[in-house]
């Protein structure tokens, strides 16, 4: 599956799945590797999208079966809401990890509606993820800016310096995007890496020029968009690269960030 002039892998560092196909857009683990099958993905990062009740639960419970199942395709990340409390999100984040051994967590302020930074709700829920040391994950868009702007991940990110954090989306998800912003925010923070999903082709040609293409990880956020078509709209963007920053965008940051790669 890996494309001829790379010995990588070809990783999507955003993909949703579900525990069943509860709406129009839900995907189960079947759907996705049957999706990866034909973009020509080998591995993809999967975190949880919300239902609708928000009870997120036995979708976090979905990842780590998805995991289990398929070892060689996924990457497992858990999904903690500080708007449900802040203890039940520390508890969730225990059992991602102690339970289910994922890889990392992921705090989504836009989907759940809270301010990432915010010192009462959200930090303590960061500060306890932070003592597991695996990297974490944040929603940084346009669409709900106030709660998730990226220097806001410039905060956490200057609080916790061992902790590797992926910025996703580079503040697009919405227009106008905020990549001016999350870009600038991301070259004052090395332990911040970025995935460019749901955001325009010349945020992504700037995050490589300016952060270099060691923290810029290619990115599909499947099933919002199509895998096949963002992974064409990336290969077509670094067609002009080096083989080294094809390699690195499209798989190689991301395992590394995750641990996936040892390197
Ligand atoms: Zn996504």
């Amino acid at each position: 599956m890996t494309s001829p002039d790379t010995a990588s892998l070809i990783v999507d560092a955003d993909c949703h799945i579900s525990s069943s196909r509860f709406d129009s857009l839900a995907m189960v683990a079947e759907d996705l590797i049957e999706k990866m099958d034909r973009a020509g993905v080998d591995k993809s990062l999967i975190w949880l999208k919300p239902p609708y009740t928000k009870d997120i639960a036995p979708e976090n419970k979905a990842i780590h079966d998805a995991v289990k199942r398929f070892p060689d395709r996924f990457l497992g990340f858990g999904w903690t809401n500080p708007h449900l409390g802040v203890q039940h999100a520390k508890d969730t984040v225990t059992r991602c990890y102690e339970e289910y051994g994922l890889l990392g967590i992921k705090f989504n302020g836009a989907q759940d509606d809270y301010v990432i930074d915010d010192a009462e709700l959200s930090m303590p829920v960061i500060e306890h993820a932070a003592r597991y040391g695996k990297p974490i994950a944040f929603h940084i868009g346009a669409d709900f800016f106030e709660q998730t702007h990226p220097f806001r991940l410039g905060n956490i990110a200057a609080r916790f310096p061992e902790i590797k954090f992926l910025m996703i989306h580079i503040g697009g998800a919405a227009f106008p995007a905020l990549d001016r912003s999350a870009i600038e925010i991301a070259s004052q923070h090395d332990n911040i890496s970025v995935i460019g999903s749901a955001i325009h082709e010349r945020a992504i040609l700037k995050a490589i020029e300016v952060l270099g293409h060691d923290r810029v990880c290619f990115g599909s956020d499947m099933p919002f968009f199509l895998m096949h078509a963002r992974l064409a709209m990336y290969e077509a963007l670094l067609r002009h690269h080096s083989g080294e920053a094809r390699r690195a965008v499209l798989g190689d940051n991301i395992r590394r960030v995750v641990g996936d790669l040892v390197a």
